[in-house]
């Protein structure tokens, strides 16, 4: 039997984070999966890495936006009705933590990690010697009414005040100026200047993946559900041959219920589902930064492929048939607004994000077992926080003093 210190289960981008950092704290760390490296929920994200994103995405709480997404034709939500009875706990919960000052108060827990999240991405990605796949320059929302764009201007000022997130406002003009090739119908622009991204969210996570073999790691392919305590240590199957270690860190994103259930925890989890299509950029068109069409609600960027569009959150059961008709909705006006050519994909891809009501990560121990902790929850920003979390679980696993306060994300709250 293969031996090691801990065996992170599910390598997604936070998995494959909290491995490598624990393997760079000298511990012997086998990293399982049932498929492949980044393959999931990580592979086809929009690539941000959000220093802005303070403020969780919550549940909205005016009435016009309610009745909109109630009639389920939005681009930006969409939900299975089939799926509302086993769903309403979760959105009750979910409203309940969106309203506006228990909102903030979310927001000023989740801040303290996403203030680090470029940091810490830098810093893997000079370990993993990654830097060609990270853009700097930041991002946009972009605005097609003068109202709505200084609505968020003055969101912007108050983030810069209360959380020192940076922004510049652009009108029709500078935007033109930077954005050429977009159809000249917008108000203007709010560039966030400080986030970075990847035009390859899968070929970061396999590059943090090599950096964490080269060090000595292991990856493996297994089913976590062949996870099992045996006395202080854990033991499970892998293709490889069965291991046993001393701790378990449970990194599976939108199917860690599925073993956190089997170990006895009730945790409030959900998903929301969202889809990708990749372009051509027609012509010599080029997108310059990424940008989120915030009335119409949907997102377009330059990656590696080509130009990927992904859309908002589709509230149905993770494993539910796909139903991209938010990508369908979405098309045709990301086309009347910026050149696009024929889709490259056959296929739309679907990634779920998962989500706690309260919109806070899970991060931190298992309460009901010694040696086992959690790192999934992070819904909208996985990414963003995969190397924040990996090195928050690793202190906390070595007995380091941890660099941000783990209390609001343990799992206890749910108790
Ligand atoms: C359309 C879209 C756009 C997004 N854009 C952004 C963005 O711009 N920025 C950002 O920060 N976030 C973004 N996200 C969210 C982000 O992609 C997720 O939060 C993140 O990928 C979650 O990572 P994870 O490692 O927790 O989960 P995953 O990447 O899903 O990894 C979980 C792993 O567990 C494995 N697994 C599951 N079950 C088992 C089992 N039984 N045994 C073994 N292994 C198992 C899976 O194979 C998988 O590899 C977006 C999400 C979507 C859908």
């Amino acid at each position: 039997m293969a031996r090691y210190d801990i065996v992170v289960l599910g390598a997604g981008i936070v998995g494959i984070c909290v491995a490598l950092h624990l393997q760079k704290r000298g511990r012997a760390v086998a990293l399982v999966d049932r498929r492949g490296a980044a393959e999931e929920t990580s592979f086809g994200n929009a690539g941000l890495i959000q220093r802005e994103g303070v403020y969780p995405y919550g549940f909205p709480h005016d009435f016009g936006a309610l009745l909109r997404y109630g009639f389920n034709r939005t681009i930006d939500a969409h939900y299975h009705p089939s799926a509302l009875p086993r769903l309403a706990p979760f959105l009750w919960q979910y409203w309940k933590h969106s309203r506006p000052a228990r909102h903030a108060e979310v927001a000023r827990r989740y801040a303290k990690l996403i203030e680090h999240c470029v940091r810490e991405h830098e810093a893997l990605v000079a370990e993993a010697g990654a830097q060609d796949l990270i853009v700097r320059g930041g991002w946009m929302k972009i605005f097609r009414t003068g109202r709505e764009r200084d609505l968020r201007f003055a969101e912007a000022e108050r983030w810069r005040r209360d959380f020192g997130v940076e922004h510049r406002q652009l009108d029709a003009r500078m935007l033109q100026d930077e954005e050429p090739y977009l159809a000249p119908v917008l108000a203007g622009a709010l560039h966030w200047t400080q986030p970075i991204r990847t035009p390859d969210p899968q070929g970061l996570g396999q590059a943090y993946l090599k950096r964490f073999e080269q060090l000595g790691g292991t990856f493996l392919q297994g089913n976590a559900a062949t996870l099992e305590e045996n006395g202080t240590a854990w033991r499970m199957r892998t293709a490889q041959g069965p291991l046993e270690a001393g701790a378990a860190v449970v990194a599976l994103g939108p199917w860690a219920d599925v073993l956190t259930r089997a170990l006895g925890y009730e945790l409030p989890l959900a998903v929301k589902r969202g889809y990708h299509m990749h372009y051509r950029a027609a012509g010599e068109a080029k997108l310059n930064h990424p940008v989120l069409d915030v009335e119409r609600g949907y997102f377009m960027g330059p990656v590696r492929r080509g130009i990927r569009l992904t859309t908002g959150a589709e509230f149905a059961l993770r494993d539910a048939i796909r139903t991209p008709v938010q990508l369908g909705r979405a098309e045709p006006i990301a086309r009347d607004l910026f050149p696009l050519a024929e889709r490259l994909d056959n296929e739309p891809w679907m990634g779920a994000r998962p989500c706690t009501p309260d919109m806070l990560p899970v991060i931190g121990p298992g309460p009901l077992h010694r040696n086992l902790w959690f790192a999934f929850g992070h819904a909208h920003h996985g990414l963003t926080l995969g190397a924040v979390t990996g090195r928050l679980v690793a202190e906390m696993v070595c007995g380091e003093t941890p660099f941000v306060d783990p209390a609001p994300y343990a799992a206890a709250r749910f108790e």
